[in-house]
């Protein structure tokens, strides 16, 4: 029998509601809506302390951050990434007129495969934009070493962690900038929201005045900056979440933990295993279907799921690279990337979320079996 309300693959979870409609009572207050507000400072503030690192700039949505991320460190030229991402990661390089070079990703993980790294370095790379696709983390170590060698930046897209550690230690210390988005997909929201972390507050003061036009003061302008700050309400509903992120981790890993444990032995189809010294945020559960040994093809997978109102979702079909946008460039051309070209047509994410019940997943699961 199929659901009788839709389950996608996610739902953003929720702080009750009237403790956020005293949250607003305050702002109704003091009229104070955004530009660095009360909320804000204390959000940025708490939201630093949680996460382990000490220069956080909070921003509006994820996609302006990286935007401002690439402004920030005055990125130009060529910038190394990976076609196994969601669009804005690419994006964001076009918006700064730089020209993404797609280079192919590691099944282990679905990241950035960093052997394939220096072979598409020329004299115009000036950076590395690489993702920790779906919280696991990049071969961070690897990448620093490349990045040094050959004098690039290293701007890590890190939308799908929250509060992922490696070795004890927050992944989004590495790289010289990370990007988070606090979109209502994410593990943590704001309903739409964004990060950037530094690592000195010289370029924490540099982003903050990025993100509000480039004022630097009442009457000085420093840099052609944008408007890409976060208001009040959408701060006062991340100090909300932020009391309750480890229990929808928790909640998450659960699921995980259900999912992985009924789906294993099942030919043809496999799954994601933890790595080993890392704390993860399980944000989607990706599933990868090899037809010739599963028997029926992801598509048709995803077919009989949405038969019985579940919503899987291809993440990430198409590649970047396979976009009619992107497709002319020399690095997305077929046949280039055989490994994000295969994997992309395996691949299923399954409904994940912390208020997902057991009745559901099971039944999910038996649709699989
Ligand atoms: C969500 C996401 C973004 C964009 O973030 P928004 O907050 O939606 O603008 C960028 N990159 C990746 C990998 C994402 O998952």
């Amino acid at each position: 029998m199929p659901e009788d309300k839709p389950i996608y693959v996610t739902q953003p979870a929720l702080p009750p509601l009237d403790e956020f409609v005293a949250s607003l009572e305050i702002i109704w207050n003091n009229r104070i809506l955004t530009n660095n507000g009360p909320f804000h400072c204390q959000f940025e503030k708490e939201l630093a302390d949680y996460l382990g690192v000490k220069y956080i700039s909070l921003f509006s949505n994820g996609t302006l951050a990286l935007v401002t991320a690439l402004q920030a460190l005055k990125i130009t030229g060529e910038v190394i990434t990976t076609p196994y991402s969601f669009v804005a990661s690419t994006h964001a390089l076009w918006w700064n007129n730089i020209k993404p070079v797609f280079v192919d990703i590691e099944p282990a993980t679905c990241n950035l495969d960093p052997e394939k790294i220096e072979a598409a370095i020329t004299p115009l790379t000036t950076a590395i934009l690489p993702v920790h696709v779906y919280g696991n983390p990049c071969n961070v170590y690897r990448i620093k070493e490349i990045g040094d060698t050959y004098g690039l930046k290293v701007i890590y897209d890190a939308c799908h962690t929250f509060g992922v550690t490696i070795n004890n230690e927050p992944l989004l210390s590495y790289g010289d900038l990370s990007v988070m988005s606090l979109h209502a997909t994410k593990v943590f929201n704001t309903f739409e929201g964004g990060a950037i972390v530094c690592h000195d507050e010289t370029m924490k003061k540099r982003i903050d005045y990025l993100k509000n036009f480039g004022f630097a003061g009442e009457t000085t302008v420093v840099a052609p900056g944008i408007n890409a700050k976060m208001n009040e309400v959408q701060a006062a509903l991340g100090l909300l979440q932020l009391k309750r992120v480890d229990e929808y981790i928790e909640k998450r890993k659960q699921i995980v933990e259900f999912y992985r444990e009924n789906l294993k032995g099942i030919h043809g189809l496999s799954v994601m295993k933890d790595m080993e010294g890392v704390r993860h945020c399980y944000p989607y559960f990706p599933v990868f279907v090899e037809e010739e040994v599963f028997g029926m093809s992801r598509d048709a997978l995803y077919e009989r799921l949405k038969q019985h109102n579940i919503f899987g979702r291809r993440y990430f079909y198409p590649l970047i690279s396979q976009f009619p946008t992107y497709r002319g460039l020399e690095s997305a051309q077929p046949g280039k990337m055989p490994m994000a070209e295969k994997i992309t047509e395996q691949v299923i994410c399954l409904p994940l979320f912390p208020d997902l019940d057991k009745t559901t997943i099971e039944k999910l699961v038996n649709l699989i079996l």
